[in-house]
């Protein structure tokens, strides 16, 4: 059986060749790439549930049809990560993506096709064609997982351990050879050892106090690594979506770019058109821009809301259920009503820093998916790209593992992990709070200066694991974004609000160079910016 139900209490250190951190899209892929070697997933979140790869809407992009080609999506990959993307590493990406959609078809997923049988595309914002491979609307990751959970609980060499949270990573002089895991139910601590770690723990959104990100996505991989002294890159650049429902639910769901699309406003509280004033396209605008203009009304007290009342009207139950669904369960009836939207976290565009295997700067440590940064996205993510580097870097991954000589009689017997919840939240509140405040969609130096001051006495304060992981993870976002003293893709800094050419490079740095610009900082002292 792949999946094992066990005694908390038998809870003891044990080992396996290969472990993987997460079962998102990226650990489960990477998984099953790795089989028939014996790999162990660790899980939060029972597999299909808790991860961000459930939740995606849109779909992976690919140049699968006769009328695009790799070269086009790695120019447009290229264009929308604002000047820091490797264009190597991006357009190598582009080529392996119709190969690892065959595969994710091969493993069982129903995406899309015309009565011929060939793949259906649709087109999404700042794609030159048409390339995105859905699901039924908007169905994607979940399906691509359903097929994935499916096909991993059918394979005997991945044993599942769900309801375990990674807490640290087991490594000395630059080694890593396990993770320490809570098993969430009985509050006690495990060590599983092994050859090779992966992490895919996904991004960092719910560091934000408002995200669209699961529970689950608060960074923990990245203070894994960092703690244990992996290099991080571009760990500044977060992208933020612009219209998040703001009816304090959290997540927060989104209020789909459609409606914008299909002639719904932005409003103030006063009835102004605030996009207007900001940007020539007005509610078209950019991503990034919108987000801007949102955050800004919000924190003036003039509140954002969408205004579909003329544009939609009537026809709102039925154009966009789901987003209806979501409004009157709020009160709100969105053909008569304003509906309140916030921008909220919603992509890691930075991580820990990998080469192309996917191999960190730590040996016995690789990353996957949102927690990597493997220079695809530079300072913002084209849509649809993410789940694509997720398989892509999952399989290299695999395929690298694979070379290493198998540990023989590694497994041991496993332990009962239980029914999974995460543990009571400590106070992240403040926290979270903070990052929205000053580490968010319009950063300055007092602000971040601020931010990195009160996130380093929450870290030395705080009793819980969780919290000062959370910490961490925030600090390396923080630190890097007061040192980026220009604004670039989802990097805005109002005291510096244009691009400057010398800054025009991936950053990279270690805790220990974050903490030092943590320090700099609260000091009221400078940094030169330094790409290493
Ligand atoms: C609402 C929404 C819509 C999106 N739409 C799209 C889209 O259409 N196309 C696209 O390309 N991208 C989209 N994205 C982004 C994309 O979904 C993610 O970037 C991608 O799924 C990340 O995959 P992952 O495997 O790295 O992480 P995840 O899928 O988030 O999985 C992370 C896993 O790690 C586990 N975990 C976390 N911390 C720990 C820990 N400490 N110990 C043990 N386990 C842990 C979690 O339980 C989970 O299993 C969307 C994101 C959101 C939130």
């Amino acid at each position: 059986m792949p999946h094992d139900v066990h005694n908390p209490r038998s809870l003891h250190a044990h080992s396996d060749d290969v472990i993987i951190v997460g079962g998102g899209l990226a650990g489960l892929f990477c998984a099953l790439r790795v089989s028939p070697r014996p790999v162990t997933v660790v899980t939060a979140a029972p597999i299909g549930e808790g991860s961000s790869s459930a939740w995606a809407q849109g779909g992976i992009a690919a140049a699968v049809t006769q009328e695009d080609t790799p070269e086009a999506h790695a120019r447009d990959t290229v264009a929308a990560g604002a000047g820091l993307v490797d264009e190597q590493v991006a357009l190598a990406m582009a080529r392996e993506a119709p190969a690892r959609v065959a595969e994710l078809l091969a493993y069982g997923v129903p995406f899309d096709k015309d009565l011929a049988g060939h793949l259906l595309v649709s087109r999404e914002a700042a794609h030159s064609a048409r390339r995105i491979v859905r699901v039924k609307g908007d169905t994607a990751g979940r399906a691509i997982m359903a097929a994935l959970v499916a096909a991993v609980r059918k394979t005997p060499s991945i044993r599942v351990l769900e309801g375990l949270w990674a807490e640290d990573l087991a490594s000395a002089g630059g080694v890593v050879s396990g993770i320490r895991a809570r098993a969430l139910d009985a509050n006690r601590r495990t060590t599983i050892t092994g050859r090779a770690v992966v992490l895919a723990t996904g991004g960092v959104g719910h560091l934000y106090a408002v995200t669209t990100n699961p529970q689950e996505a608060q960074g923990q991989g990245l203070a894994l690594a960092a703690r244990a002294g992996a290099m991080l890159a571009d760990t500044e650049f977060v992208q933020f979506h612009p219209t998040a429902i703001a009816i304090g639910w959290d997540p927060a769901p989104l209020a789909t770019e459609a409606l914008r699309g299909d002639g719904a406003i932005l409003v103030n509280r006063a009835g102004e058109r605030f996009m207007r004033r900001l940007h020539a396209e007005a509610e078209l605008a950019p991503r990034d821009v919108v987000a801007r203009g949102v955050f800004a009304e919000i924190a003036a007290g003039r509140g954002a809301f969408l205004d579909a009342r003329q544009a939609i009207g009537s026809a709102f139950a039925e154009r966009f259920p789901t987003v209806h669904a979501t409004c009157m369960a709020a009160g709100i009836d969105p053909a008569r009503d304003l509906v309140p939207v916030a921008p909220a976290a919603h992509y890691h565009m930075g991580g820990i820093a990998v080469d192309t295997r996917g191999r960190t700067s730590l040996a016995g440590l690789w990353a996957a998916g949102e927690v990597a940064s493997t220079g695809a996205h530079g300072a913002n993510r084209l849509a649809s790209n993410s789940l694509l580097e997720a398989v892509v870097f999952a399989a290299r991954i695999a395929e690298d593992i694979g070379g290493l000589p198998p540990r023989a009689g590694a497994r041991q017997d496993l332990v009962e992990i239980g029914a999974p919840v995460l543990p009571p939240p400590a106070d992240e509140t403040e926290l979270r709070q903070l990052m929205t405040a000053h580490v968010g969609v319009i950063r300055t130096d007092a602000g971040l200066a601020h931010a990195l001051r009160e996130i380093g006495r929450i870290e030395r304060e705080s009793a819980s694991p969780a919290l000062r992981n959370m910490a961490v993870a925030a600090l390396v976002i923080a630190a890097a974004a007061w040192r980026r003293r220009e604004s670039r893709g989802g990097h805005y800094r109002s005291d510096h609000p244009a691009a400057d050419a010398a800054q025009g490079q991936r950053t990279f740095l270690t805790l220990d160079q974050a903490r030092a610009l943590a320090r700099q900082a609260t000091e009221g002292r400078h940094a030169p910016f330094a790409a290493a």
